[in-house]
């Protein structure tokens, strides 16, 4: 039997789920996850483990892309440059941190939140405990690298594959001709692992809109519309403070003449994600792979951005100071200047030795309402909604690690390149919202670019 001669070919399902942007895909399943969480309540929380399996797959990707990406960035500058590079984004991270704790700070002083509100009777929770700074400093150097891999300590093996980046910059450019060569196919090698494991959070992220569902969804079940009520102005507070820290990215963006749509269209995945996972952490190969978009020099992001998802937590910084706030409320007590400006130090300096894992901004939170001599109890109040203001902080965590990656490439030389070829997954062709971020780079002719906008223009997806 023949072929029917003139039937267009038919799409699969699959095929046109693939060909559906991401973005609306990711837009689809957060409003949809909190729907039926709210809606279907309790049960909807079994579907945990879908969510947890999107989580897993991330957290999979995390410790080789550090090393990969460290290795191949570090090796490409000189150390020197490298210092550089890193004194600027600390001191970013440092400003954008004390901003945004600030907002946090005059934002609920200005609604007083926890006004009128009952702290729960004595609690058995016990403050948590953060590591001392010292502790935290001193455990940059591994003992072992390969155990700090193992058990997912990022800065400490930040720290190994800085040295190694800095040897194998030696190595290629040694007078002997066997270390040189040496030298070259290591870093082919290591070239080979990034395009590697971005291949992988290419097809992660296909199952990215399955497992936002089901967090979004478990996260409003477990919450539920009952707990948010009372709690209202203090969830007002936080996610008002972090459109006004968003606003102060666009802001910096904008002085450094960064084309905003551009930067949007590359950062909302990792937004959406960082928002559906509440680790910043777990982001890291969603926003690594947005900097590339965002056509980033891996001399840069493969440093500053696992360097921020550590100690870079503006919105952690603007709930530490909200709740603060909230808790003196409950609590009845005025806080005085002092305090206030303890909590500014806590806040910032406790940012630096947590995680970015969710839920640590509570155990901050708890660091600073200890420090500030405060009453624990209302804290419990705040546990009860944590969840949802975890989303929102971590997003805006987020959004300021690749604002400060978007900023200290615009600001070194040769450090901003046109999107690399990222190569899809064979068939999956790019959302319209990557064409349009090629389209509007290609608009910003005031930026460095390594070739002429044309370049850019993918083939062949
Ligand atoms: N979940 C946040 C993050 O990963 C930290 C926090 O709990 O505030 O960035």
């Amino acid at each position: 039997m023949a072929d029917e001669p003139s039937s267009p070919p038919r799409r699969s399902l699959w095929r046109r789920y693939l060909d559906f942007p991401l973005i609306y895909k990711l837009a689809i399943a957060l409003v949809a996850g909190a729907v039926v969480g709210l809606v279907v309540g309790e049960p909807a929380t079994a579907l945990q483990p879908l969510g947890d399996v999107f989580l897993r797959l991330l957290q999979m990707l995390v410790m080789p892309l550090v090393v990969v990406t460290l290795i191949a960035g570090v090796s490409s500058v000189s150390p020197a440059r490298l210092g550089g590079i890193g004194l600027k984004v600390l001191v970013f991270y440092l400003a954008t941190s004390a901003v945004a704790i600030t907002v946090g700070l005059l934002a609920a002083l200005a609604v007083s939140p926890g006004t009128g509100l009952q702290a729960p009777g004595q609690t058995d929770q016990s403050p948590e405990q953060a590591p001392p700074v010292t502790q935290t400093l001193l455990e940059i150097v591994p003992e072992n690298p390969f155990a700090a891999l193992a058990e997912g300590n990022v800065l400490a093996v930040m720290f190994a594959a800085i040295a190694a980046g800095i040897a194998l910059a030696f190595m290629r450019s040694s007078a002997d001709a066997r270390i040189s060569s040496l030298g070259e196919l290591l870093r082919r090698g290591v070239d080979g692992g990034v395009e590697l494991v971005f291949v992988i959070v290419r097809g992660v992220l296909q199952y990215a809109p399955v497992g936002v569902f089901a967090l979004i969804a478990v996260v409003m079940a477990e919450t539920g519309v009952d707990a948010l009520v009372p709690l209202a102005k203090l969830t007002g507070v936080v996610y008002g403070g972090v459109a006004v820290q968003i606003g102060v990215y666009v802001a910096v963006l904008a002085l450094f003449r960064v084309g905003l749509r551009r930067f949007f269209a590359a950062a909302r995945e990792p937004m959406v994600t960082a928002f559906a996972t509440r680790s910043s952490s777990g982001t890291l190969p969603v926003s690594t792979r947005a900097a590339r978009r965002m056509g980033v020099d891996e001399g840069v992001y493969g440093f500053t951005l696992p360097l921020g998802a550590t100690v870079n937590m503006d919105g952690t910084a603007i709930y530490v100071g909200a709740a603060t706030v909230f808790v003196a409320n409950v609590a009845g007590v005025e806080l005085t200047v002092g305090q206030l400006l303890m909590v500014v130090l806590v806040g910032v300096l406790a940012s630096i030795g947590t995680a970015g894992v969710p839920g640590a901004g509570l155990i901050m939170l708890s660091l600073a309402v200890t420090q500030a001599g405060l009453p624990f109890a209302p804290v419990a109040l705040v546990a009860g909604i944590d969840a949802v203001l975890d989303m929102v902080r971590t997003m805006c965590n987020v959004t300021g690690d690749l604002t400060g990656t978007r900023i200290i490439a615009r600001t070194e030389r040769g450090m901003l390149h046109e999107p690399p070829e990222d190569g899809h997954p064979p068939g999956e062709p790019e959302s319209g919202g990557d064409a349009h971020a090629v389209h509007s780079g290609a608009e910003q002719g005031h930026e460095r670019s390594a070739g002429p906008p044309d370049t850019a223009e993918r083939s062949g997806t």
